[in-house]
């Protein structure tokens, strides 16, 4: 006998997105400080029979809301303090997480004492060659610059793999190349086509 599903209900899943600020007190330094935190979370509802979706549209979009109330106030970012410059227990382990077991973001800790990411940056950008990046991105690894600072890394190794082998000359050792395994073919083709032996 064939099965035949029935539908017997109807789930409906919202999601919500929203932000909360953390209140940190310094672990190293004692000072209060706040950092905003953005979320996202879903939650579900069940219309049990059909008879009840508009209800099961409100539950799914109340248990969002609790679920990303939960969300924001179990979660924590990376966010150094901004009188000593030292990320929290919590939040060294987040960076470890991401750059390895052996990073030490708090041994930057007073290159960031009194100053942000963004003024580094523009540091790093007026110097504009490789260690000033790669200090960057050491110095602030939460920050969402060290994308850019990647970006310009890439630029310049793609600027010096250039220099060592300029386009040009890349070329003419291509067609070089080419030339080579033509005349070989060629060869080939003519030694197979009028050297047998019959
Ligand atoms: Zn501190």
């Amino acid at each position: 006998m064939p099965l035949i599903p029935i539908p017997y209900a109807r789930r409906y899943t919202a999601t919500v997105s929203g932000s909360a600020r953390k209140r940190v007190t310094c672990f190293f330094c004692q000072a209060s400080f706040e950092y905003e935190i953005t979320g996202r979370a879903s939650g579900k509802g069940t219309s049990a029979l059909f008879l009840d979706n508009k209800g099961a549209k409100e539950r799914s979009l109340a248990h969002a809301r609790e679920n990303l109330d939960a969300a924001l106030q179990r979660s924590h970012a990376p966010v150094p303090c901004p009188l000593c410059g030292n990320y929290q227990p919590n939040m060294v382990d987040i960076l470890r997480a991401k750059y390895g077991r052996n990073y030490d973001p708090n041994a930057y800790a007073r290159n960031r004492a009194g100053t942000t990411d963004q003024a580094a940056w523009q540091k790093a950008r007026t110097q504009n060659n490789e260690a000033a990046y790669r200090t960057f991105i050491e110095v602030w690894p939460h920050s969402g610059l060290t994308t850019e600072a990647k970006v310009k890394l890439y630029e310049i190794e793609g600027a010096k793999g250039e220099q060592a082998w300029p386009a040009a000359r890349r070329r003419a050792i291509v067609i070089r190349i080419l030339f080579t395994m033509t005349v070989f073919g060629a060869i080939a083709f003519l030694s197979w086509k009028f050297g047998r032996p019959y």
